[in-house]
């Protein structure tokens, strides 16, 4: 099949797919290599680029983030698929087909495969982006593992942080405290930590002490929290603002996008990955549904 080098207006792709993190790239991976015509849109700065130690992705002991998407572009690359790297700015249902704008031009395609992910929402500490992904987590799925035996810190400002103590003193450590981040804790809570052996502090953290490695926490009134790794309170927002011109179906909150076990949104030939869609956001997992997703729309080219 041929393949152009640059994509005039009036040429129509096969399947445009939007943010190079670990479910895009694997969809444009089989994508590429069932010769389609393929663009992958990207700019830096996603999720898995912070992750400094994977070490549960099957067949890779450990890799960086960085060094993953790193092997994963080339891979696409190898298999044909065209990269730019610029933000898609919107995309729209036309006629059976998708507008994407881009950079300031028009690209059309039969399918769009949305895996842009979402931003980290961090706390305001000083010096966090000093420990963020070294010492200082916000996911336990992914990181827990590492604080395994370590002085933890776990800091939050609602009541789930005592359910978060309990978890990461279950699975991890044995020497936990909770930092109930400008609230008081209920007596309830309180009696509970104590028969588990947490350790409680409330109060407000302003500064990450340390310089190579993480040695506490400072809070507003002075005192200091020794600790190795924190486990800290954080949030997401999706990268989804280009898909404001498409009514899809988002879950009970509104928030995540549903799809099918394929991956296909309510909008038919819309399909969805990773972060931005319902369930749980993990590198193997984003990779296994670019994978998925790609199949479905090689079946569905093949039928057209
Ligand atoms: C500190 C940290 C540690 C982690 N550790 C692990 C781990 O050990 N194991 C694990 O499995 N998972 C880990 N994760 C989670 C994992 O990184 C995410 O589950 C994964 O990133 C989800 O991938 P994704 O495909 O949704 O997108 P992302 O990795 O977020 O990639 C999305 C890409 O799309 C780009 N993009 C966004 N908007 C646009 C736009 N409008 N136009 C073009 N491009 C756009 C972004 O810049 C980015 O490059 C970790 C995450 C963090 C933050």
């Amino acid at each position: 099949m041929e393949r152009a080098d640059s994509i005039g207006n009036e040429t129509v792709l096969d399947c445009i797919v939007i943010g190079a993190g670990p479910g895009g790239l694997q969809a444009c991976i089989h994508l590429g290599r069932y010769n389609f015509r393929v663009m992958l849109f990207d700019t830096p700065g996603g999720r898995t680029s912070y992750a400094k130690h994977i070490e549960n992705y099957l067949g890779i002991p450990v890799v960086s983030g960085p060094d993953l998407l790193e092997t994963g572009l080339s891979q696409a690359k190898s298999f044909g698929v065209m990269v730019e790297n610029v933000k898609v700015d919107r995309v729209l249902g036309r006629e059976g087909q998708f507008e994407v704008q881009a950079g300031g031009k028009t690209f059309r395609s039969r399918f769009v495969i949305a895996a842009s992910g979402a931003k980290e929402t961090l706390a305001p500490f000083k010096n966090l982006h000093r420990f963020f992904g070294h010492s200082y987590y916000t996911c336990m799925i992914c990181d827990g593992y590492r604080t395994t035996g370590k002085k933890l810190l776990v800091i939050d400002r609602t009541v789930n942080g005592v359910r978060m103590s309990v978890g990461m003193k279950q699975m991890y450590t044995k020497d936990v405290t909770f930092l109930a981040h400008g609230f008081s804790l209920a007596p309830v809570y309180r009696a509970l930590l104590e028969e588990e052996g947490i350790g409680l502090v409330e109060g407000r953290p302003e500064e990450l002490l340390g310089e190579a490695t993480l040695e506490g926490v400072r809070l507003s009134d002075g005192r200091v929290i020794p600790c190795e790794v924190i486990l800290g309170w954080g949030g997401i927002s999706l990268n989804e603002e280009y898909l404001e011109g498409l009514d899809v179906e988002r879950d009970a909150e509104g928030f995540k996008i549903m799809t099918k076990s394929s991956g296909e949104s309510s909008i038919p030939g819309l399909f969805v990955l990773g972060a931005l869609r319902e369930g749980h956001s993990q590198a193997i997992i984003s990779a296994g549904q670019g994978a998925e997703a790609a199949i479905e729309i090689s079946t569905r080219i093949v039928e057209i």
